[in-house]
């Protein structure tokens, strides 16, 4: 799964062998002068980076690193491995050496800080402990070595004792809260600075009392004891819950570990001359050059994040501490040129002596990072290549949808009632509404609604037309909801379980019995999932208007965001091989999906053009007894869909066109087989039953399948209904035609979905050809249409040698596919239990959205080269979701697809991405 694995890569255990023989070849600590920033996979991004500014030559506290491999061992087995206390040791009297006393030394103790690490950042996630090595042996030393700074020495005592009891013995962090408010309140002091020596020493008693009590046991005073126990802490805290679920947010695998750094302290806290602080060398949220920062003086570590006295902008650390500022300022601009890219920064300055504590690459919004690359390029320091891979199309995609304020969080004042999946992004605000009708009437009333659902079906697609955002309590990322309302654009939370829907009694109630009726304001935040009562504001897009011509990039209202935006996609368009269709099956989505840059249609999915009104036509032909009556409902439906597929072209004039034939189950055009039944039971009782509504029950009961998506559906409905495909052929037929007289340049293709033997194609193929040549004949017209077919079931990617010879072109369709090869409902499981999949490490994201490269992928590699060695110009495209997947587009450059198909408003994310795939 390129670097992202869907499918996690098997359990060590059994790849790697047993776990001893992995320890054996192993070295497991790294001095900070061996490492350097391309051994995060290793080092963690901290260890790495730190390894880095110490080769560079900057002001890093001499450290070393444990290694991700250390933890990986420990996690399989419960133990640290066994060459691993040897290892510190050499390294800690390498360290001691060098520092001229010894961890925890009574009249001048070294002191460490044991902190996390791991390769990819997950701030506060995981563990850390500063001031490792005192004790009550050396606190006497520390002051005195500090110039008889009492106070310095039991401040930095008592953070050991608070951060230790917490993070390793896990004491409830309050209660050393508690006892520190109360020691300020006896002292009437409002911050910590307010406390003197005695204080602390008074409140460091206090705290190990706290610790024997709540932990069982005594604050331990060995030095070497307290560093073990917190390199310990730092491997268990990889499996907290709360960094588990930060995994699964970002996608960080589960099995890579952290590692910890073991650095020597240097203290900020020793007076107004010291400090800490944080910097960026450029501004996250705008990407401007500058001094981004901020500065807390006397004060140590997390102090700053923690925000428990109030720190001041970077700028004034020039009026506080000059030569210092300089300093930093200088190395801020050696990391920058170095990495070419935004560094952030902590240091710590003791007694006027800079530390560079961390550096790293730093996380940017998305708008940041366009405009970040862009400037790296006119500085000269990155080029058009290198811009391409600093952005990427999540990026992109949360550019482009309107969004709610940056402000809003569950903190904001907005309360939050539900968390489901983020199903099509965007930020919707409107009035509820649980029924279609109600949604398109209150809109056509200029209401803004929500559509709240169970799940949605083909009857509810006004409604979801009509609303602002679709919510949903079942269904998944491939539900109908997420697919039709990411075809939309459309913002959409689906499968949010914790909400109970109650169509009948039109109200939605939360956990916590909070219940939204009919009309209250609710807003949905398609990019989180997240669900709020009332209404949360939001912003419009710029980047849509550019996307859609109405704003121009040269244009004076367009920003930097914009212009940078408009460049990077020239590159991406320059440099890539795959080509970019859309999912869309009306002119207006293919209009928009050619300003977004389509270069066809890979799916019109023709199922959507037999609702509203035709659904009756259909109904016409199910129940057709004769085949006169089958032809008249075929015949009435053949100038509708005519009609459908001449807009079509013309919308996409001189570009591809490829038209699926009919393929869900029929039944989905009939009515609700319970409805139904209860209709016709009420009028049978009543005397009054409808001959129509006894005839379609009968049919309905005769369609209804247990397993529909298994069933009578897609080419098997062209084998099976007379006439059927042959009528959807002519009116493509007739319609390029008609594009044709009119000196247009239809360029249609004819697919056929869920075929799983060439026989079943080959039948329809014959039919479809014997159709065209009519069509020509008639017209004096040479059509070439291609005729080719979608590869969805196993089946068919397996023999598709020899399908290859009867298509013309394959169109991998992932949904089905994935479907059919995990034998995983697509319509349920994401759901029901794919949180359960992810919580226990199965894959780290769903299949249904990011392409299954072992499992899926493999048979879409296979059966393309199977394909294209019967014939090698067969064209390859594919047309599931995974189409505007950013790691699965670059799935299908690397196995050599010509195209992804996807939703009009995916496109310029494609694009991206494809282009970042040729440029890797
Ligand atoms: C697919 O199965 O991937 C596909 C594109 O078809 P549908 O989603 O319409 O079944
Ligand atoms: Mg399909």
């Amino acid at each position: 799964m390129g670097t992202l694995p869907a499918v996690r890569a098997s359990r060590t255990r059994g790849v790697n062998g047993p776990v001893s023989t992995r320890e054996k070849k192993l070295k497991y600590v790294y001095d900070f002068t061996e490492g350097n920033k391309d051994l995060k996979d290793l080092l963690g991004g901290k260890g790495a980076n730190l390894a880095e500014m110490t080769n560079l030559g900057l002001p890093v506290p001499p450290g070393f690193t444990i290694s991700t491999e250390a933890c990986k061992v420990y996690l399989e087995s419960g133990r640290e491995p066994a060459a691993l206390r040897d290892e510190v040791s050499a390294h800690l009297d390498a360290l001691e050496q060098r520092m001229g006393r010894t961890l925890g030394q009574q009249d001048d103790p070294l002191l460490v800080s044991v902190r996390s690490g791991a390769k990819f950042s997950m701030p506060g996630m995981m563990d850390t402990v500063l001031n490792i090595g005192l004790s009550d042996a050396s606190v006497a030393g520390l002051a005195a070595q500090s110039g008889g700074d009492e106070r310095f020495a039991w401040d930095s005592y008592r953070r050991l004792v608070q951060m230790f009891g917490n993070t390793v013995l896990g004491v409830d962090g309050d209660l050393f809260e508690e006892a520190l408010e109360a020691a300020k309140r006896a002292k009437g002091a409002d911050s910590d600075l307010g406390l003197d020596a005695a204080d602390l020493r008074k409140l460091v008693g206090e705290y190990k009392a706290i610790v024997a009590e709540q932990a069982g046991r005594d604050f331990p005073q060995e030095p070497r004891e307290q560093m073990d126990l917190a390199i310990r802490a730092v491997f268990d805290s990889w499996n907290t819950e709360r960094a588990k679920l930060y995994r699964r947010q970002e996608r960080i695998p589960g099995d890579l570990g952290t590692a910890v750094n073991i650095c020597s302290m240097v203290f900020g806290n020793l007076g107004p001359d010291s400090g800490t602080g944080v910097a960026f060398t450029r501004d996250p949220a705008s990407g401007h050059q500058g001094v981004y920062g901020d500065y807390l003086q006397n004060a140590q570590g997390e102090d700053v994040v923690a925000g428990i006295r109030n720190t001041v902008p970077l700028a004034e650390l020039e009026t506080i501490d000059k030569a210092s500022y300089d300093q930093l300022m200088k190395i801020m601009e050696t990391l920058e040129t170095h990495y070419k890219d935004l560094c952030d920064i902590e240091f710590t300055i003791e007694r006027g002596h800079l530390w560079m504590l961390q550096t790293r690459v730093g996380k940017r919004t998305a708008a940041a990072a366009f405009r970040i690359a862009t400037q790296l390029v006119d500085q000269g320091l990155i080029d058009e290549a290198e811009a391409l891979q600093r952005v990427n199309g999540a990026q992109l995609g949360q550019l482009m949808f309107p969004r709610f304020e940056d402000s809003v969080d569950d903190a904001a004042g907005y309360q939050r009632i539900g968390w489901g999946i983020a199903a099509s992004p965007g930020a919707a605000v409107g009035k509820a509404v649980f029924d279609s009708y109600t949604a398109v009437k209150w809109s056509r009333s200029g209401e803004r609604v929500i559509l709240i659902r169970r799940e949605t079906n083909p009857d509810d697609l006004n409604g979801m037309i009509a609303a602002e955002g679709i919510l949903t309590s079942r269904g998944g990322k491939t539900s109908h909801a997420a697919v039709v309302a990411r075809g939309m654009g459309k913002t959409c939370v689906c499968g949010a379980e914790e909400l109970e829907v109650d169509t009948k009694r039109r109200r939605l109630t939360a956990p916590g019995g909070v219940v939204i009726e009919e009309g209250d304001l609710i807003s949905i935040d398609g990019s989180t999932g997240k669900v709020y009562v009332g209404e949360v504001p939001v912003v419009p897009s710029p980047v849509v208007e550019y996307f859609e011509g109405r704003m121009h990039a040269g244009a004076d209202e367009a920003d930097e965001l914009v212009q940078a935006v408009h460049r990077i996609m020239a590159y991406a368009d320059r440099v890539r091989r795959l080509r970019v269709r859309a999912n869309a099956d009306n002119a207006e989505d293919a209009a928009r999906a050619r300003r977004f840059g389509a270069q066809g249609i890979g799916l019109c999915r023709t199922e959507h053009m037999f609702l509203g009104e035709r659904r009756e036509l259909v109904e016409r032909l199910v129940l057709a007894d004769t085949d006169t009556e089958r032809d008249d409902a075929l015949n009435a439906l053949l100038p509708l869909q005519k009609a459908d597929f001449v807009e079509l072209f013309e919308a996409m004039d001189g570009l591809p066109v490829t038209v699926r034939l009919l393929d869900p189950p029929l039944h989905e055009f009939l009515p609700d087989i319970t409805e139904l039944s209860v209709r016709v039971a009420l009028a049978e009782s009543r005397k009054d039953a409808n001959e129509n509504d006894l005839r379609l029950l009968q049919a309905v009961h005769k369609l209804h399948e247990q397993n529909p998506m298994l069933g009578l559906r897609g080419v098997r409905l062209g084998l099976v209904i007379p006439g059927l495909f042959a009528m959807q052929v002519r009116a493509i037929a007739e319609a390029a035609a008609q594009r044709r007289a009119a000196k247009g340049d239809p360029r249609a293709e004819i697919m056929i979905p869920l075929v799983g033997t060439v026989q079943e194609l080959e039948i329809v193929r014959d039919e479809a050809d014997t159709v065209i040549a009519e069509v020509e004949a008639a017209t004096g017209t040479t059509l070439k249409l291609a005729i080719g077919t979608m590869i969805e079931l196993p089946r068919a990617a397996l023999t598709a040698g020899q399908i290859a010879e009867a298509a013309e072109f394959f169109s991998f369709g992932t949904n089905d596919l994935t479907q059919t090869v995990w034998g995983f409902s697509r319509d349920d499981v994401e759901a029901s239990f794919f949180t359960a999949y992810l919580e226990k490490g199965i894959f780290g994201v769903s299949p249904f959205e990011t392409i299954d490269v072992d499992g899926v992928g493999a048979l879409v590699r296979s059966a393309a080269e199977a394909g294209r060695a019967v014939r090698p110009d067969l064209k390859l495209g594919i047309c599931g979701e995974h189409g505007g997947d950013p790691e699965s587009v670059h799935f299908f450059h690397r196995v050599g697809l010509d195209y992804v198909s996807c939703s009009p408003f995916r496109i310029p994310v494609a694009r991206l991405e494809a282009g970042r795939a040729a440029a890797r």
